[in-house]
């Protein structure tokens, strides 16, 4: 599968909010990202949530704004989640921090030496991702956790903007669940891959391949860490550590050209 030089189809951005290949540095998507109100019955309801609070955390101050991608500025590694919680990322304002499905994502992260502390649970808590960034297919905390499809469209913009600023460092995308599947493969669509219809299944474990201009980039699969997910048994920690494993062996195994293994972490 190709990745067209010159991407075709991008999301186009609300006024006010510059397009995809307009933003020239990671730092402009995650500005661009914590200022966005594209999306009305996101924007209400994100800070609805941080108005009201649950009772667990009164005290806290929530974040209550779009949430940005969070880990290596300079990635080999992209895992893409479906969007913040309404009491985890909306609350500290980073992704996968402060609920159980980023217990779950980041004790796995740790074990395969992916993550410098088994947990996340605040902005200044000293955690760091090695080789790593985590993103979301949508960056506003969505009721009941389903984002409409208008919506995963507008916030599309975000990820094609990431997955090109990205691209040249990226050995492996870890994708979580088939929402965010659907908007990875949309995105890498709209980036230029021709190649990718008919869309390939969803799948645990599954993974495709990517040739773009700068090299190959494995897509893998994984059920999300959801608490539907992970109480159930669907996703045990071992099926999730052999995923993030396997995205780390991807990893080793390309040749290292502009990689880097800085953890500056943004967000
Ligand atoms: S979901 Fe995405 S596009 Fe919509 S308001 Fe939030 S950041 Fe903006």
């Amino acid at each position: 599968m190709r990745i067209a030089a010159q991407p075709t189809t991008l999301v186009t951005p609300p006024t006010g909010v510059p397009a995809a290949r307009d933003l020239v540095t990671l730092a402009d998507v995650d500005a661009g990202i914590r200022g966005c109100r594209a999306c009305p019955r996101l924007v209400q309801w994100r800070e609805a949530v941080a108005q009201q609070r649950r009772a667990a955390y009164r005290d806290d101050q929530y974040w209550g704004a779009a949430v940005p991608g969070f880990g290596c500025t300079a990635p080999e590694i992209l895992i893409v989640g479906l969007a913040p919680g309404a009491h985890g990322a909306n609350r500290t304002g980073r992704l996968f921090t402060g609920d159980r499905s980023g217990d779950w994502l980041f004790a796995s992260l740790f074990r395969v030496g992916l993550a410098s502390l088994p947990y996340s649970v605040g902005r200044d808590d000293g955690q760091h991702l090695y080789r790593t960034r985590l993103t979301a297919a949508v960056h506003c905390a969505p009721p009941a956790n389903r984002p409409t499809t208008s919506e995963a469209r507008q916030c599309g913009q975000w990820l094609d903007a990431e997955l090109l600023l990205l691209a040249a460092g990226l050995s492996v995308i870890v994708v979580l669940g088939g929402f965010a599947w659907q908007a990875v493969i949309s995105s890498l669509i709209r980036l230029g891959v021709t190649s990718l219809r008919p869309r390939p299944a969803f799948g645990h474990g599954r993974h495709h391949h990517v040739t773009m201009a700068t090299g190959r980039v494995a897509l893998l699969a994984s059920y999300h860490p959801s608490q539907q997910n992970t109480f159930t048994g669907r996703l045990t920690a071992h099926m999730m550590d052999e995923v993030l494993a396997t995205a780390a062996a991807i990893a080793d195994a390309r040749p290292r050209g502009n990689h880097s293994d800085v953890t500056r972490v943004s967000g």
